[in-house]
């Protein structure tokens, strides 16, 4: 089923918590959307399940314009963070009471059952049908859940941090794990997430949003390799950025023109994003930026280092290979691989 959103508005009192958002979401797709608190996310998913009435705008499930049906004519299956298991109700019974009370085709008893059991096997939680929520571990109620979501057939399923309240390694298990029933199942899927490594390893595409507006949709690469926007670049990733002058394609800092690679910014002050490990430490010679490390720190396999830059002492961030021999306090130059300018006021891409 193909979602298209657009024009999306939702206030609270004055508070635009979204602000005209225009999406298209593909059938089959697994699509994050990813934004800092307060960023709208919810709102979103919330609207497109029918819990949420927006003020202005259209959601379309295919061809059908949704945006006044209810949540049971939408046929959406969700899972939210603390949407809580029915506690007094045995797995299979909390997995079956869509199908019991729900609207669409009556089934039989047999076949409510046959098809729990299915969906134990497809959430791999085989013989707990019988168990009470009470008497399963945090991940294991959160696989009920989206069985319980699943159970309904949905058209489109629909997850609020669904793994927020878990720890790092069962949320990572669990991730895997999401792709694969989805692979399976093939429903298109919307996820909301404040954690952008969770959204970049899980999903085909990622909305970015920021106070209520989309800032950049793509696939992982597109969002890391290209962002639209200064708050996707600080957003996505490690980065620093250095205040520069924008002047006829070149950024210019501290008298300094530095070659770089896409300038789409009218001429005026600026700001250069770099990431950690497009920064190459060098002598310090004459067409290089040039630092002072004022910190050494280990991370993973690498080491990082704090350099301090330029008159303002400025901070970037150096992803190191180990083997670099530098020590705090090294007078250094800074060649950039890559790096993103954009001007200091530029507004967000309408789309
Ligand atoms: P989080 O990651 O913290 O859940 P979010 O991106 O999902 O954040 P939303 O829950 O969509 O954000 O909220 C967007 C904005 O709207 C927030 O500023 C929030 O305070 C506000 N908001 C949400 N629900 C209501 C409400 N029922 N009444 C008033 N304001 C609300």
């Amino acid at each position: 089923m193909e979602l298209k959103i657009r024009n999306l508005r939702k206030e609270y009192g004055n508070f635009p918590a979204l602000n005209g958002v225009n999406l298209d979401i593909r059938s089959g797709e697994l699509i994050a959307l990813l934004g800092p608190s307060g960023s709208g996310k919810t709102t979103l998913l919330r609207a497109i399940a029918g819990l949420e009435m927006p003020d202005g705008g259209q959601i379309f499930f295919g061809e059908r314009d949704a945006s006044r049906q209810s949540v049971q004519q939408r046929h959406v299956g969700f899972v939210f963070q603390h949407y809580a298991l029915f506690k007094h109700m045995k797995v299979l019974d909390n997995i079956a009471f869509g199908m019991r009370y729900g609207q669409g085709r009556r089934k039989s008893e047999a076949q409510i059952r046959q098809k729990v059991l299915e969906l134990l096997d497809l959430v791999q939680l085989n013989g707990l049908e019988g168990r009470y929520p009470s008497q399963l571990s945090g991940g294991q109620r959160q696989r009920v859940a989206l069985a319980r979501a699943l159970a309904i057939e949905p058209q489109v399923l629909l997850l609020d941090e669904p793994f927020g309240a878990l720890d790092a390694q069962v949320r990572k298990g669990l991730r895997r794990w999401l792709r694969q029933i989805h692979d399976e199942t093939g429903h298109t899927t919307v996820f909301v997430t404040h954690d952008q490594e969770e959204a970049m390893e899980l999903s085909d595409r990622v909305a970015v949003l920021h106070k209520g507006g989309l800032q950049q949709v793509g696939t992982p690469d597109e969002i890391y390799d290209n962002p639209a926007t200064p708050f996707v670049y600080a957003f996505i990733g490690d980065s620093t950025s250095l205040p520069v002058d924008l002047r006829n394609g070149e950024a210019v800092f501290e008298g300094r023109a530095l070659r770089i690679s896409r300038v789409d910014s009218p001429d005026g002050p600026g700001r250069l994003h770099i990431r950690p490990q497009d920064v190459t430490l060098t002598a310090p010679s004459d067409g290089v930026v040039h630092g002072k490390i004022i910190g050494l720190r280990r991370s993973g396999g690498y080491r990082r280092a704090d350099i301090s830059v330029g008159v303002k002492h400025d901070r970037v961030e150096a992803l190191l290979p180990p083997e670099q021999e530098v020590s705090v306090g090294d007078e250094v130059g800074l060649d950039f691989r890559r790096y993103a300018a954009f001007a200091e006021d530029r507004e967000p891409p309408k789309l």
